[in-house]
């Protein structure tokens, strides 16, 4: 029958080894020969990585009869025509500990459909059922399982029988098993859970309360009915790290320990600020580029690249918002956001690739780019999460000031939900441009010429003195300056510190270079990324005397800097920079009239407008 469901079967069968074994059944078989593939890359993650790669082995059986198997390209196997059900089983190696891989070991698994469930060519549409296995052993007892994927048969967090609409839901919602840490909270009506894997000692009460509160805020922004009707945090905890991939009803956000509050923690960390924010974009993302896609990934190709230059729109917007709604709803100050403001906009200005890689152009070329990121990148490109959301934040304060307070980006975004989201349309290249003229009535054809199809810098300091806030530029204090602060030096003090035009760090006990900047002191000296500096005027350079060395001298004079270039000795002859006021601090102005201060209430305060 041509609505016989698709039948998977997954199986931790080696967690030593680090391999699933994972089957799929079909019925009913393509009579030239049944064609099977696993996906290229994976919805959300915009690199090609051939998960084909980690399939260690793989047969096809009728029955107990076996069936030829035969690789057809990188990715795509064919078997050879048979008339009863066609089983096909692979052992895939899964050791990517990464919220885009699969992971297995003794103590716990974790894996995405695109890295595991073979694609049967033609029956994509077809529901699927998986059944997860267990690992075999007594050590294993005490596993569960958590997923947003729907439970056919067996307990609550329960092996057993799971199902989806079809493949592209499948593969939309990551498995993870073992034991884990499980809080639930209800949001505006929306069961919630948040799994949380690694060792941890979380005030579990305490992040239930903060993101109940986070999620019940995106889900009144949106102003309708939610399009899930359960949602789960899978959160991995290690030593260090941190990422976050977005699903339909779910997420997998990969933190360090140390960004989740302990019990006993009063107030928001930065580090809790940091995971608060990653856990509000993914969860944004629920609406914007799961529902709202662009057509390009309507459907998605699994086989190859889907370029759009729409990212700005859904990682920019998206990560605009992501830490807007913590203001909004009250888990961080306004003091906070505008730090966090400064900081991006201190990036922004610090990337000297902005003036050669529009973003519309990033985001086109987020395959061979923004995904694959070298020493050069700072000088060649520009990035559509961190542009992305100051365009976004640009276009809402334009669209507040246009229309003196009477539309914002929020009703652009349930705008583009109405038409785009709700329906399942893709949204065309020039989708977001449209909506976003039409909803507030606006020409803005020449703010997204500039902003997105041009180098030119964001009209930033203008737009935010409309809601009563100034932006100062001074140089950076020191290396781990991000911005967004006052310092105690004053900034004539810091302009007259020297600064090599590079970005170092240290590399077991030696002093590496990372990037050098365009035009800059060590680039105009000959230096490169990846050199060894040795020494500085005869005297020893290591990483923890470096900004001393470096501050006995002034902008303009000369020092000679040995290096190593791979193992060969080299010295350099290098003049040094004044520090760039590449450093913004956005703060409150005391002379704004009232007029501006009422209008940055109302966007940083904002709920939805009632329609
Ligand atoms: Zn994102």
């Amino acid at each position: 029958m041509a609505s016989d469901p698709v039948r998977y079967r997954i199986h931790p069968k080696s967690p030593e080894a680090h391999r699933f074994e994972v089957s799929v059944t079909v019925a009913n078989p393509d009579p030239a020969g049944q064609r099977f593939a696993l996906p290229a890359w994976i919805p959300g993650s915009y690199l090609i990585r051939d998960f084909a790669r980690h399939v260690v082995a793989i047969h096809a059986a009728s029955g107990r009869r076996p069936v030829q198997i035969a690789k057809l390209d990188k990715h795509t196997w064919r078997a050879a025509p048979c008339s009863g059900p066609l089983t096909v089983t692979a052992e895939v190696y899964a050791w990517d500990l990464s919220v885009r891989g699969a992971h297995l070991d003794t103590t716990h698994g974790f894996f995405n459909g695109p890295c595991v469930f073979l694609r049967v060519l033609g029956a994509e549409a077809r529901p699927c059922e998986v059944e997860i296995l267990p690992p075999r052993g007594a050590r294993y007892r005490a596993w569960r399982v958590a997923t947003a994927m729907p439970r056919k048969r067996g307990p609550r967090h329960g092996f057993g029988l799971y199902a989806a609409a079809n493949y592209d839901e499948l593969i939309d919602h990551p498995v993870e098993m073992g034991v884990f840490a499980l809080g639930t909270f209800v949001a505006r009506g929306v069961p919630h859970e948040i799994a949380i894997t690694g060792r941890q000692d979380v005030d579990m009460e305490r992040l239930c309360r903060d993101l109940r509160r986070l999620c019940a805020h995106h889900i009144r922004f949106w102003g309708v009915q939610p399009p899930m009707d359960r949602y789960l945090f899978l959160v991995t905890a290690v030593g260090d790290g941190y990422g976050g991939l977005e699903h339909r009803a779910s997420t997998a956000l990969l933190c360090a320990r140390d960004d989740l509050p302990r019990r006993g923690d009063r107030g928001t960390s930065e580090r809790y600020r940091t995971f608060l924010g990653l856990a509000s974009h993914e969860y944004f993302h629920t609406w914007n580029v799961k529902r709202i896609k662009p057509a390009a990934f309507t459907p998605y190709d699994l086989d190859r690249e889907n370029h759009t230059a729409l990212l700005w729109a859904f990682e920019g917007i998206t990560s605009y918002y992501d830490d807007l709604a913590l203001v909004r709803c009250g888990l961080i100050t306004e003091r906070d956001y505008l730090e966090l403001l400064g900081r991006s906009a201190t990036a922004l200005l610090r990337n000297p690739g902005r003036t050669r890689q529009t973003v519309a152009e990033s985001s086109w070329d987020a395959w061979i780019k923004y995904y694959r990121q070298d020493e050069n990148s700072v000088n060649s490109g520009v990035s559509y999460y961190g542009k992305g959301s100051l365009i976004a934040l640009c276009l809402d304060l334009l669209i507040r000031d246009r229309t003196r307070g009477r539309k914002s980006l929020d009703d652009v975004m349930r705008a583009l939900w109405a038409r785009y989201g709700r329906t399942g349309i893709g949204v065309p290249e020039n989708g977001v441009e449209r909506v976003a003229a039409e909803v507030p009535g606006l020409r803005l054809r020449g703010f997204f010429d500039r902003a997105l199809r041009s180098t030119a810098d964001l009209p930033l300091a203008q737009l935010l003195k409309t809601v009563g806030l100034a932006l100062t530029l001074r140089p950076a204090e020191s290396s781990s300056d991000r911005g967004g602060r006052a310092v105690s030096t004053p900034a004539p003090d810091l302009a007259r510190q020297p600064t090599i035009g590079a970005r170092v760090k240290q590399e077991g006990a030696e002093l590496e270079i990372v990037q050098v900047f365009d035009g800059g002191a060590a680039q105009r000296a000959g230096l490169a990324a990846r050199d060894v500096i040795v020494a500085l005027d005869g005297l020893r350079a290591t990483p923890k005397g470096w900004a001393t060395l470096l501050a006995r001298y002034r902008p303009g004079d000369a020092v000679d800097v040995v290096a190593f270039r791979g193992d060969e000795l080299m010295k350099f002859a290098v003049t040094l920079d004044a520090r760039a006021r590449d450093t913004c601090v956005i703060a409150p102005e005391a002379a704004a009239p009232a007029s501006a201060s009422r209008r940055r209430r109302a966007w940083l305060a904002q709920g939805p407008r009632r329609a």
